[in-house]
């Protein structure tokens, strides 16, 4: 979602007759775009900002600005510990970095803005961020108010676009070239089905990706992320009758122990998971599901983390993202003992990555053989495979290739068949087949 907002702002600007540099240094105006979900994440920015002091002092022109989430949260933090930032824009205004710029340009003065803005703009194609493949939200904001998660807090209430406009802007895209499209939102399987924000998109995800299956030109389908308790069948086979939607669902299970389930308020229980990704891999053939976990969560035991590795074992993830559980002030886990030692958290999400790591090796061994259909996504830049092609495979595998023999090139967006000879944990290589 930060990426997409950069892309989206970053054309903004342009519209506005700025330029992208490529080193910072260089640059007149400096903006962070920036996450809260981690404590982690925020120290970074912090240091960043420090490192740019003297040059904001020195040069009256020079506009250094922080945008996203951690604007919206820590507005007067970071007012009061960088006086010299000129610019602090929360989440639902970043549309109007442009004018706020061309006014502090104008006036000297900083401009603070953590209000509301535009969800809906007219979006320029020519302006996006790569050939052959976009972002879109199709949903602002979350209202599931996990116990550990600032989202709701910085980015507000689960709002669904309509679904004409986001039907109209994936049309446009893909009439400029676009070959993929991914759907954004906090929790897409709620799409339309927010009692009070659905207004135009009552038809819910599987009506979208009907209407966005039609499309000419465009090739594949993605959409990130999905919410357990959402996963609905018509969601499921909507995947499975939908042919240009990709049989990957990104769908966080965070734990496997259901006291902590309930602690964290997922609103599922272990075997409503183990259930839900049964009734994914009988409706869509083929399918992969990549996930999301947290260790460390206030008061989990070893009995709870062994739950949680038994999750992960016994559905056999094809990605998973593991974190360390980072108390976020004002979440309602805020208010619970951290009490799982930093040194314990490491060691299980260590132990986690192992689990991940054998079955990554397990799982991608077996598709040494396979022939499959790999979108090319560039070439690879380093030693000793560059200059082959990379792609991803529908289940979101990446793959690096050879053309076929005889072949002149392989471009960004072209969708080849290519036969799988050898296998890492992360990595499948091949040849593309002839014809
Ligand atoms: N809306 C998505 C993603 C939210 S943030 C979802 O519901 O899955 C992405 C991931 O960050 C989450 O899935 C969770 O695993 C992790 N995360 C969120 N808050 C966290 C916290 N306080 N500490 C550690 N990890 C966290
Ligand atoms: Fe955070 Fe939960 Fe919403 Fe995801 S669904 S953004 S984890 S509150």
């Amino acid at each position: 979602m930060n990426k997409l907002d950069s892309e989206l702002l970053q054309a903004a600007l342009r519209q506005n007759g700025l330029k992208y540099v490529a080193t910072p240094a260089d640059a007149d105006v400096l903006l962070y775009n920036t996450c809260s979900v981690r404590e982690q994440a925020e120290h970074r920015v912090f240091s960043h900002l420090g490192r740019w002091r003297k040059k904001a002092e020195a040069d009256p022109g020079f506009i250094l600005g922080v945008i996203g989430c951690m604007a919206q949260r820590l507005e007067k933090d970071i007012i009061r510990k960088f006086p010299f930032v000129q610019l602090v824009c929360g989440t639902q205004s970043f549309l109007n970095v442009p004018a706020y710029i061309a006014k502090i340009s104008e006036t000297g003065r900083s401009v603070i803005q953590t209000g509301g803005g535009p969800l809906e703009f007219e979006r320029d194609p020519a302006l996006r961020a790569q050939p052959h493949h976009a972002y879109t939200a199709i949903m602002r904001g979350c209202s599931n108010y996990c116990a550990y998660c600032i989202v709701p807090d910085v980015r507000g209430p689960e709002v669904s676009r309509p679904l004409a406009a986001v039907t109209d802007e994936v049309k446009r895209l893909a009439e400029a070239g676009v070959i993929e499209i991914t759907l954004l939102g906090q929790n897409v399987n709620a799409y339309g089905r927010h009692p009070n924000y659905n207004e135009g998109a009552e038809g819910g995800l599987p009506a979208l990706l009907e209407n966005l299956n039609a499309i000419e030109g465009l090739k594949r389908i993605r959409f990130v992320t999905s919410h357990p308790k959402d996963m609905t069948d018509d969601i499921l086979q909507a995947v499975a009758q939908n042919e240009k939607v990709c049989e990957h669902l990104h769908v966080p299970a965070q734990s496997g122990s259901d006291k902590i389930l309930r602690a964290m308020n997922r609103k599922y229980s272990r075997r409503d998971y183990l259930e839900m990704t049964e009734r994914a891999r009988q409706i869509i053939p083929d399918v992969a599901l990549s996930g999301d976990f947290i260790v460390g969560f206030p008061g989990e035991t070893e009995r709870d983390f062994q739950q949680t590795l038994f999750l992960l074992e016994t559905t056999g993830f094809q990605q998973s993202y593991i974190f360390r559980y980072s108390p976020r002030p004002g979440t309602r886990a805020a208010a619970f003992e951290d009490d799982v030692p930093d040194s314990v958290k490491r060691e299980r999400q260590q132990t986690l990555l192992a689990a991940q790591q054998r079955y990554d090796i397990k799982r991608r061994g077996l598709l040494k053989g396979a022939a499959l259909n790999v979108m090319c996504t560039g070439k690879n830049s380093a030693q000793p495979h560059e200059g082959r092609s990379m792609g991803r495979t529908r289940q979101n595998d990446i793959v690096v290739f050879d053309a076929a023999p005889k072949r002149e090139n392989i471009s960004k967006g072209d969708i080849c068949k290519v036969k799988i000879e050898s296998t890492t944990a992360l990595t499948l290589f091949g040849t593309e087949l002839a014809g």
